[in-house]
């Protein structure tokens, strides 16, 4: 949000330096005429003829060349206290030389190599040449421009303007830059974490969207000259065809994989990546072979990305119609990326004019896309998140339910042999009961299986409130019990107390038989033979009378062999 205000406050400063009463602020829009140059014209005699000159109709009309440009229809002072300069949108140029007339009839000559432009670039993409400064007033300026690939115009609307105002605007930019730069390494730092936690390939297409777009920005904004003074000044021209070739592609993929699987057709993806090739091919052939045919390469880049973008109504229409849960942010946060792309296509098909603002809106548009986008990564990170911990918690129900015995509750035998040896892997003596309800099956007889079912129950709770692991139902009307041997073990004698004395369905009296066997649970192997013990134990339970308990001994043992 902070972003938005920020480029809009930057959209509204020059408007306002432009309606400033004060002279000295003011900028100078000079008539524009173009005469194409040849041998033998000199500055002199041209200023002599501005008839020759043609003042009207697109530039671009002329074709590539070498251009004279005369600027004229002012008269300005430019003192050393307030010098002023002449900016014009950086395009592709060889070589440039300005003429200055003065009104008392002389001229001050100055120049420049497009592979010695860097000092005179200015953030935003401009260039900007102070002027001679001297007591005569500047009336006109000629500028011969030579090599002047001429695809949007020979000279980008020129002003002439004091050299402070520029600097206040490259300090306001390159305060909305450094916002926009450290907004996005942010973001990739941030994604790439995610990336690393959740691998969701959407994650990966982002950063690289925002990383070639953070190129983009210090390429076509001019910065790249500022860092690589030595570049040449066409040559970053043709970079940053590449490198919005790239912004697009990874754009585009981000855009494929970012919708739920199967939104988008095989068909679209195919199309898609077929508009990322021919954007690619049409960037690169310009990076390579520019100035050769520069405006048939410009021309085929502007209808590449005309045709990448006519993919995007497309996958919002499948993402509409699979009623995608992402859509409504998608839309949100690429509004602003596509119309800005739209626009500055119908600049690069010569349907809008030059601006400053469109120029610079990639960038713009694209952080606050990303940042958008962040918060629609966080939104589908949450859901992901939502359905795991649903998955988790739906596993942990089902393994429950898979442990658990369904009329009692309590752990059915293969859990209980599972808590029984991880209960003994601490090397201490256990203790196992086994209790078998006297006479069930009359129970069962007299009362109905549902009372039977509901002695099993008030049983089962007898017993679960016994001892320190859960209770188990083993069988039929047969439990178990595991409690450390020693002190602190389950008592049999208060289990068959609180059994004679509880209250049953029909007021049955329901009494217990257990057995009981005692020593180290360390493998299944321990187990089988503690069980088959406490077994024997409980059978001799049942032989002695019932509503009993006995302990297993190796007379015991022996006996019962
Ligand atoms: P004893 O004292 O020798 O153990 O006699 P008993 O009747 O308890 O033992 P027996 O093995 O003869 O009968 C067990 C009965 O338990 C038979 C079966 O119908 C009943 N039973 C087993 N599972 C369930 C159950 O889930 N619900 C009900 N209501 N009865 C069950
Ligand atoms: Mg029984
Ligand atoms: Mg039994």
């Amino acid at each position: 949000m902070a972003l938005v205000v920020l480029w809009l406050a930057l959209l509204a400063a020059p408007a306002a330096a432009r309606a400033a009463p004060n002279h000295s602020d003011a900028v100078v829009h000079p008539q524009v005429c173009l005469l194409k140059a040849e041998p033998g014209m000199t500055p002199a005699a041209l200023w002599q003829t501005p008839d020759r000159f043609d003042c009207s109709g697109p530039q671009t009309r002329k074709g590539p060349g070498d251009f004279w440009v005369l600027l004229r229809g002012f008269s300005i002072r430019n003192s050393a206290v307030e010098p002023m300069q002449l900016r014009w949108g950086s395009t592709w140029q060889q070589r440039v030389q300005i003429y200055t007339v003065r009104a008392d009839g002389s001229v001050a000559t100055t120049g420049f190599r497009s592979d010695t432009t860097s000092p005179y670039i200015e953030l935003g993409a401009f260039i900007s040449v102070p002027l001679p400064t001297a007591d005569s007033p500047i009336v006109g300026i000629l500028v011969h421009i030579g090599g002047a690939a001429n695809q949007r115009g020979v000279m980008l609307t020129p002003s002439i303007e004091q050299v402070s105002r520029g600097a206040g605007r490259t300090l306001a930019l390159a305060a909305a830059y450094s916002a926009f730069g450290g907004l996005g390494i942010a973001l990739i730092v941030y994604n790439l974490m995610l990336w690393s936690a959740l691998r969701l390939r959407f994650l990966i297409d982002y950063c690289a969207m925002v990383g070639t777009t953070l190129f983009y920005g210090v390429s076509s904004s001019g910065a790249l000259a500022w860092l690589l003074p030595w570049i040449d000044n066409n040559d970053r021209l043709r970079l940053n065809y590449l490198l919005l070739a790239l912004v697009g592609i990874c754009a585009m993929t981000f855009v494929r994989h970012f919708f739920e699987p199967n939104v988008l057709p095989p068909r679209l993806h195919r199309l898609i990546k077929a508009s990322c090739a021919l954007v690619f091919a049409t960037g690169l052939g310009f990076t390579l072979f520019a100035p050769h045919a520069i405006a048939p390469l410009d021309r085929a880049f502007a209808f590449a990305i005309v045709a990448m973008l006519c993919t995007l109504p497309v996958v919002i229409y499948y993402a509409w119609r699979a009623r995608s849960r992402y859509l409504a942010l998608f839309l949100l946060a690429w509004s602003a990326p596509i119309l800005f792309a739209a626009l500055r296509t119908a600049h690069g098909l010569g349907f809008i004019a030059h601006s400053f603002w469109l120029d610079n809106s990639t960038v713009g548009a694209m952080m606050i896309e990303a940042l958008i986008s962040s918060l629609v990564v966080a939104h589908r990170i949450d859901t992901l998140t939502k359905e795991r911990d649903r998955a988790r918690q739906s596993a942990i129900e089902a393994s429950a339910l898979a442990d658990t015995d369904p009329l009692t509750g309590l752990l059915n035998r293969r859990a209980f042999l599972r808590e029984a040896v991880r209960a003994g892997s601490n090397g201490r003596g256990q203790r196992l009961v086994l209790i078998d309800i006297d006479h069930f099956k009359r129970i069962n007889d007299r009362f109905g299986h549902d009372a039977g079912d509901e002695v099993l129950r008030r049983v089962a709770t007898i017993l679960d409130d016994s001892a320190e692991l859960p209770a188990a139902r083993l069988g039929g009307e047969e439990f178990g019990l595991l409690s450390p041997s020693g002190p602190g073990a389950v008592d049999p004698e208060a289990l068959l107390t609180r059994a004679r004395n509880a209250t049953m369905p029909n007021n049955a009296r329901v009494t217990l038989s257990i057995g009981i066997a005692e020593g180290c649970i360390a493998n299944e192997a321990d187990w089988q033979r503690l069980y088959r013990r406490a077994d024997i134990a409980l059978y001799r339970s049942k032989q002695s009378g019932r509503d009993r308990c006995c302990m297993w001994t190796e007379m015991l043992g022996d006996e019962a062999a």
